[in-house]
């Protein structure tokens, strides 16, 4: 039972196409740090759905409506999360020097379980070595390999950046 669960291959809800010419087609290199350096720091956007927040709102055993009222805000006709000082993202804790956490991680927005393989990341091998510069999870050359398969599922997710 173990090894057929094992095998249990998880597709995705939408269509994902694969180009072998790419530059990453070999795949790339990375585990996250924890270091928090995307989750705060500077100004930005976590964009989230109503079905977000309704899955945070569940997380955090909360109504819709509050969480809504508490964490999110309008930007024209998008949301995204708050931010709290230093732009920090509203659910970003620092529990001790150096330390991060996210409160919601389990049901983080789409664009915090994407990254880093978002359209300006994988433009070129230097975009990436840009972001590297800011999250030591993409240089890394102990980090686990994802393969092209993995990167464009999260590339192509419909609600990427
Ligand atoms: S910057 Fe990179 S390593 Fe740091 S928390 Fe974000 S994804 Fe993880
Ligand atoms: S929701 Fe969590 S992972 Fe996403 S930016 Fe905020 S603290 Fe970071």
């Amino acid at each position: 039972m173990a090894e057929l669960e094992s095998k249990k291959v998880v597709l995705p809800l939408y269509p994902v196409e694969i180009d072998e010419r790419v530059w990453y087609a070999n795949g790339l290199r990375f585990e996250c740090t924890g270091c928090g350096n995307c989750c705060g720091g500077f100004p930005g956007f976590v964009w989230v759905t109503p079905e977000n927040v309704r899955q945070i709102a569940a997380y955090l055993e909360m109504t819709p409506e509050a969480c809504a009222l508490n964490y999110v805000r309008k930007i024209k006709d998008k949301y995204s999360l708050r931010e709290k000082l230093q732009h920090d993202c509203v659910f970003l804790e620092r529990p001790g020097p150096g330390q991060t956490r996210c409160r919601i991680y389990p049901v983080r927005p789409v664009q915090c379980r994407t990254w880093p393989y978002w359209d300006a990341n994988l433009a070129s091998p230097r975009a990436w070595t840009e972001a590297a510069q800011s999250c030591p999870g993409m240089c890394d050359g102990k980090a686990p390999l994802h393969d092209l398969k993995h990167i464009e599922t999260q590339r192509q997710h419909p609600e990427n950046p």
